[in-house]
């Protein structure tokens, strides 16, 4: 049985969420996606040519692709930026915060799916800190089988929730809280994603890994710049590798 959650899912009755309200029933009858707004309706050829575009740039991992394909950027940023939304940018989302252009999210989700997946192709549990518009946790529910993820800014934390209430997406579980600290309740991780950058990662979340996971972050070099870092958690000890500069919100520590 293929467990890939597919859109829109019911949300389960209850998810181990500190600040989850009961779910509202938006009237989406069931097997029909929500209406893009202000897009066209034709939102799938616009989000077809963006996967297009990202596997010409070097996106290979078709179900990063097939996931990009699916997750309707257009529905997590404000009315006024939803022309932009498939343009490879980033894009503001309030608070001063920003959503990565869809080639580093793309990017990122691939290197962590080079980390131990079941035989469907999916990672287990997948904890991303910076949950934002929560655009990538549903990019991320396409390729693993639970995500939790958390941010430190109430506003965002429950825009993330709005955002994600109409898709329906039974195995994200959103958190709002200090993600230097990670998650221990929902470790260990088959992966772990951070959408900003700090100035090296947090010793709790090499701890939160699982063996064979694999930790994908930006983070602060000497030099002041910002690299991709990637650490797994092999049987012969911890492997980092530097690959390249990236641009993230600063990662803060507490809750705002
Ligand atoms: N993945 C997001 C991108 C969000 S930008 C998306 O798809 O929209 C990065 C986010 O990380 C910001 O919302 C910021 O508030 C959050 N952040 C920074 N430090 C954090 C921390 N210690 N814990 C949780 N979230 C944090």
């Amino acid at each position: 049985m293929n467990r890939r959650p597919s859109f829109p899912a019911r949300l389960p009755a209850s998810q181990p969420v500190a600040t989850r309200r009961p779910a509202t029933r938006t009237p989406v009858p069931a097997g029909a996606a929500p209406a893009p707004s202000g897009i066209g309706l034709d939102s799938g050829a616009v989000r077809a040519r963006m996967v297009h575009k990202l596997a010409a740039q070097g996106i290979t991992d078709r179900r990063v692709l097939a996931a990009m394909g699916e997750v309707p950027r257009h529905a997590f940023v404000d009315s006024a930026l939803v022309n932009q939304a498939y343009e490879d940018t980033s894009l503001p989302i309030g608070l001063g915060q920003t959503i990565s252009k869809p080639n580093v999210v793309a990017r990122m989700i691939e290197l962590l799916l080079g980390g131990e997946c079941d035989a469907k192709g999916l990672l287990g549990r997948v904890l991303e800190i910076g949950t934002g518009c929560g655009y990538q946790a549903a990019v991320l529910a396409r390729v693993a089988r639970e995500v939790y993820s958390i941010e430190r800014l109430r506003g965002l934390h429950e825009k993330a929730r709005e955002n994600l209430r109409p898709l329906r997406i039974p195995n994200v579980h959103l958190l709002f809280g200090d993600g230097m600290l990670g998650f221990p309740k929902g470790a260990p991780y088959a992966g772990i994603i951070a959408a900003a950058g700090g100035e090296d990662l947090p010793p709790c979340w090499i701890e939160q890994l699982a063996p064979g996971g694999r930790i994908v972050a930006p983070t602060l070099m000497p030099t002041g710049a910002q690299a991709l870092v990637v650490l797994e958690k092999t049987p012969a000890g911890l492997k980092r590798s530097v690959l390249e500069a990236v641009h993230f919100v600063p990662l803060k520590s507490g809750i705002a």
